[in-house]
């Protein structure tokens, strides 16, 4: 994104890519159903994000509508799901990265792969590059970081380069698992379940509450209503479960308080409360002993206690939080101490649930730094 706005801005561009091809984590991002971005109101969108003064002007001037539109105009239909959510009709991202590497191509932008920056940062606008060759200089007066975050290193996003950060004086906000599972030590009673989805679930956390879908896994939990929760969850030993939030409790407390004695529970809760296998295994895996009174039903459905483990692995997970810090770089998002060099996508510091926030906050970032670049370059006379 910010190779097209230099390129657009009639400066002569190379992309270097660590890894054999560009894009590796976007093209897996779609082999579960791209989620480019999501139809809401602005101000719920920015919202989603953890630092949202800072993303506001990035988003304002690139949001989910020019998310949209960039699809369009690269040959891709799109479609918004019931939860709003944005895909390309195809689902995949590999039309929509082939059709994107093209147009750079036209404009003239020349794609430098298997070519890894290698630092040091440094203020005279010549930069090295480890390639199969050996080391080769580039000089160039602008230079965009979209390094990525920490997670799926073997897609290219491996976080080396905070070290080199660090070395420039560069303080990085230590990488955090973000839209990663949680771990869970679950008894034999689970095994049957692992793989299967827990549907219409509410979970809650210290204020924070999510309401929607995820799978149980042999190690835990992940997915959706687990992501929404973000940092308060992942900081969390419990979190509350509702297995049946379109029951209201009153009416849960009747119910079982009308149930026959002779009828099993799990054929009741089956029955009456809708539970499906997974969920009566849950009920009876998270209230042992099994519950005895109608309140003690109610609250194993309405209240039951998630014990967390932790997250599973940061190589695991969907993204990651921390990166560059914001008081090192400008709000044009240059390094402070390192003009003429700017970062932008998941290596800054900021983190969201999934719903195709993090596609869009990495294309509005490029946007906004690559604009910067443009005008920074122009503005300069470099000898
Ligand atoms: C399984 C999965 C599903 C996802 N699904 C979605 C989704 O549906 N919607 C959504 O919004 N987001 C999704 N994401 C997240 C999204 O893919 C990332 O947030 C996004 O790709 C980050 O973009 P980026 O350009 O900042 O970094 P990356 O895509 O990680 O790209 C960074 C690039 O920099 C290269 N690189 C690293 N170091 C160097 C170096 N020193 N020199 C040269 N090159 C280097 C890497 O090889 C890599 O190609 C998903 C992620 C995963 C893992």
């Amino acid at each position: 994104m910010a190779a097209q706005q230099l390129s657009e801005a009639g400066h002569k561009v190379a992309i270097t890519e660590a890894m054999p091809s560009p894009g590796r984590k976007f093209l897996m991002a779609g082999k579960t159903g791209l989620n480019l971005t999501k139809n809401e109101a602005a101000d719920v969108f920015l919202n989603q994000f953890d630092t949202p003064i800072q993303l506001r002007p990035m988003l304002d001037a690139f949001g989910p509508t020019e998310v949209s539109n960039f699809a369009l105009r690269h040959g891709q239909d799109i479609f918004t799901g019931s939860t709003g959510r944005v895909f390309p009709k195809k689902m995949k991202a590999s039309p929509l990265l082939r059709a994107w590497v093209e147009h750079l191509s036209t404009l003239g932008v020349t794609f430098l792969k298997r070519c890894r920056w290698s630092g040091p940062l440094n203020t005279n606008h010549v930069h090295n590059f480890k390639t199969q060759e050996g080391t080769v200089q580039i000089s160039a007066p602008v230079m965009v970081l979209a390094l990525g975050g920490s997670s799926w290193s073997k897609l290219g996003s491996d976080g080396a380069w905070s070290a080199l950060f660090a070395e420039a004086g560069i303080s990085i906000t230590p990488f955090t698992a973000a839209n990663v599972g949680m771990r869970i030590a679950w008894s034999e009673h689970m095994v049957p379940h692992f793989g299967q989805p827990l549907k219409n679930i509410r979970l809650s956390v210290a204020k924070k509450m999510s309401r929607g879908e995820c799978v149980i896994t042999s190690t835990g939990v992940e997915g959706g209503a687990i992501y929404a929760l973000g940092r308060e969850l992942r900081q969390a030993a419990h979190a509350e479960l509702d297995l049946a939030p379109q029951i209201e409790t009153g009416l849960l407390y009747d119910m079982f308080a009308l149930r026959n004695p002779k009828q099993s529970l799990g054929n009741f809760l089956r029955k009456y409360v809708k539970l499906d296998a997974a969920k009566r295994a849950l009920f009876f895996e998270l209230t042992q002993p099994a519950p005895q009174t109608p309140d003690q039903m109610v609250k194993a459905v309405k209240k039951s206690q998630l014990p967390l483990l932790g997250t599973q692995p940061i190589d695991e997970a969907i993204s990651t939080g921390g990166g560059v810090s914001w008081k090192n770089i400008s709000p044009e998002l240059m390094l402070n101490e390192y003009p003429g060099i700017f970062c932008a996508g998941e290596m800054l510091d900021w983190e969201a649930p999934t719903g195709g926030y993090l596609i869009t906050a990495c294309m509005a970032t490029g946007h906004w730094a690559g604009t910067a670049a443009a005008r920074y370059a122009s503005a300069k006379v470099f000898l």
